[in-house]
């Protein structure tokens, strides 16, 4: 993989409650929509009111560029997946049957998690979804559609047209994967993610090879904007993202909302990094893109900031080829002086861990790090988004020039505002002063976690000469999630978080070592089917860490399940103990990274990051059944209207947040399809 570093994809690890977090509106109705596992929320953005013109005027145009890109995260996904959302989308505005009956209800439902997947597999999972309502009803309303409105040219192209993609939704052995990591087989070939084209692993692998350059200090990231492609003479090519390539009819309307931004970009530096990137988008040369990843973690003085790119690899296989995603965002200026005061104090937490002298970095440098508020997402981080990202993700990037690391504040305010009063903490936590402590503080530890984790956990330690970087293969993501996660539990509960006026109250921390622990060893099992294996980096690394620490407490009993009417309950008898073993276990994976000791990391990974106690995890699925609680959480975007003057110029920029699930898909795929028609 990747270094990749975006973090807790989901919602249900987000819980808290907050008594400290600043909400404008006490009314705000963050719940959108339910269906299948998922629940849709929407965010608020305060302080967007409170922006300058200059500064909405940009935020808007960079949403315009976010929303063009949308067709092309669909098409990666799927080579289908254009054509699977036009025929749902025509059958779904034509209906005119009965809308209580099964078949209907069944329609609708698969209709949501095909737009929440950006196609036809599970986010998360990657599997692909099971219809509920049968063939023949599907059969029945495609023969209202017409030719042409299906994009073919003949009856003959037609029929061809609603063949595949009856395949592809009926035949569960059709592309059943989005992404296969089953690296007993060829993992290109057994996954249906459109980033290759009749070329097997071994192909791939060759052929970038044969690119790399040996040596090389600073390497683009190969095959990063691009498709690999077999043609009919066997000739292997790349089909390069850019203006005059491969989705260049959204590209084109990407470049047109950006220069719009560059327009009325806030200084200099963000004008040149807009500058290179679109230079890049009308290229493709990955030199530039490297070129405006530099410029733009560089920039540390803009309020207004954006993503908007070919970005995370988790989609390829390979961890080759990124994703289209965009955040648009601008600075929480009261939370970033929280980030700012950890960032200035990195090399005392270098300094200070609990690691071997010799893994520590002697210079911690180019760590920026700052709390932003959403504006809109979109691609790949939409509707399903991350709560921090640090970026660029290339290697030599980021030890030469630094990163940027921030935490996504309206995102997580909305998690756990929509979580209040769901009976959850009622439910597995073991008792009302713990619960009271968790209501009080989960919100402001979850959050300083997150800068944790993101700004010192990734960017601490150092390797020892000579050790390859991706030694730990398959459990390289696992251990460096739980570096970074060990890194922020330690210093959670550091007196210095204290003295630096971070947090007023030195037993805070006790919220998330209990939050974390739990949702390790049981709540987090919600997420996995019966019978099946951890499989994702973040989950692993959650129970790694709590699994790791259970076990080395035996002895002292600091952390224990206990059984309490029946029910399994976390018990921390003694959580200063605890936090030793954090450290403990972070000295330990630092030294495994470090020496690139990929024995010692897989067998952590084995022994304690892999495997579930069937009993426990079906008396963990029984408890959430009584709540009602969706394990998977996503969002749809406020909508941003702007007002013009008679010459027209923009006034004023309204946000407003009352557009429905469905209603923001289908807008969307009128107004931005660039790919679909
Ligand atoms: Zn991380």
């Amino acid at each position: 993989m990747n270094n990749v570093k975006t973090i807790l994809t989901g919602g249900a690890l987000l819980l808290g409650s907050l008594t400290t977090m600043a909400k404008e509106n006490p009314n705000f109705d963050y719940k959108v929509d339910r269906f299948a596992d998922i629940e849709v929320l929407r965010y608020e953005v305060p302080g967007f009111d409170q922006l300058t013109l200059q500064q909405k005027e940009m935020l808007y145009y960079l949403s315009e560029a976010a929303q063009w890109g949308r067709d092309i995260i669909w098409d990666q996904n799927g080579k289908n997946n254009l054509k699977l959302r036009l025929i749902l989308e025509k059958i779904y505005q034509k209906y005119d049957g009965d809308r209580d009956s099964k078949d209907w209800k069944a329609f609708e439902k698969y209709m949501k998690q095909v737009w929440f997947g950006n196609g036809p597999h599970h986010h998360y999972s990657n599997d692909k979804f099971v219809p509920e309502f049968s063939q023949e009803f599907f059969e029945d309303r495609v023969k209202g559609i017409c030719t042409r409105c299906m994009g073919a040219s003949d009856d003959k192209e037609r029929d061809a047209i609603v063949a595949e993609i009856t395949r592809y939704i009926f035949d569960p052995s059709y592309m059943p994967k989005k992404v296969s990591l089953d690296s007993t087989g060829d993992v290109i070939t057994a996954s249906s993610v459109n980033l290759y084209d009749g070329v097997t692993q071994e192909e791939v692998e060759a052929y970038f090879a044969a690119k790399k350059k040996v040596d090389d200090p600073t390497p683009i990231s190969y095959g990063l904007n691009s498709k690999l492609v077999k043609d009919a003479r066997g000739n292997i090519h790349e089909e390069t993202y850019c203006l005059n390539g491969l989705y260049g009819d959204a590209i084109r309307h990407i470049i047109y909302w950006l220069d719009k931004a560059k327009g009325v970009a806030e200084n200099d530096a963000q004008r040149a990094y807009i500058t290179k990137l679109i230079d890049y988008y009308i290229t493709g040369d990955l030199r530039l893109f490297d070129e405006y990843s530099i410029l733009w973690a560089e920039d540390s003085d803009s309020d207004v900031d954006f993503v908007n790119g070919f970005i995370e690899s988790y989609n390829d296989p390979l961890g080759m080829t990124g994703s289209w995603e965009s955040y648009v965002n601008f600075r929480n200026r009261e939370s970033t002086k929280r980030t700012k005061i950890i960032s200035d104090n990195a090399q005392w937490f270098e300094d200070n861990a609990p690691i071997d002298a010799q893994y520590r970095k002697p210079h911690v440098k180019g760590i920026s790090a700052k709390a932003i508020n959403a504006v809109m997402l979109a691609g790949d981080a939409y509707p399903a988004t991350a709560i921090g990202i640090n970026l660029p993700n290339a290697d030599w990037i980021r030890a030469q020039h630094g990163s940027k690391s921030v935490t996504i504040e309206n995102i997580t305010e909305a998690y756990a505002e929509a979580s209040k009063g769901n009976g959850f903490r009622e439910e597995f936590v073991i008792d009302a002063p713990t619960r009271a402590l968790m209501d009080k503080y989960l919100y402001q530890t979850d959050m300083l976690h997150t800068d944790l984790h993101e700004c010192l956990g990734h960017a601490s330690g150092q390797l020892a000469p000579g050790t390859d970087p991706d030694a730990l293969k398959e459990n390289g993501s696992t251990l460096e999630e739980a570096r970074a996660d060990l890194f922020a539990l330690y210093y959670l509960a550091d007196p210095k978080l204290v003295e630096l006026g971070i947090i007023s109250d030195p037993e805070a921390y006790k919220a998330e070592y209990y939050q974390q622990m739990m949702n390790g060893l049981m709540t987090q099992l919600n997420r996995i089917e019966p019978g099946n294996d951890v499989e994702e980096a973040h989950m692993r690394n959650r129970q790694l860490i709590a699994a790791w620490t259970l076990d080395h407490a035996k002895k002292s009993k600091a952390v224990q399940l206990v059984k309490k009417g029946g029910k399994t309950y976390l018990k921390i008898n003694d959580y200063n103990e605890l936090r030793n073993l954090f450290g403990q276990l972070l000295k330990e994976i630092q030294r495994i990274k470090s020496t690139g000791d990929y024995a010692a990391g897989n067998a952590l990974v084995q022994k304690y990051a892999v495997k579930v106690d069937p009993k426990l995890h079906k008396e963990v699925l029984q408890r959430y059944s009584t709540l009602d609680i969706p394990p998977y959480r996503g969002f749809v975007n406020p909508v941003y209207v702007p007002e013009y003057d008679a010459e027209g110029n923009i006034t004023d920029v309204k946000v407003t947040y009352n557009e429905s699930y469905p209603d923001q898909m289908l807008r969307l795929s009128r107004n931005y399809s660039a790919l679909g028609k």
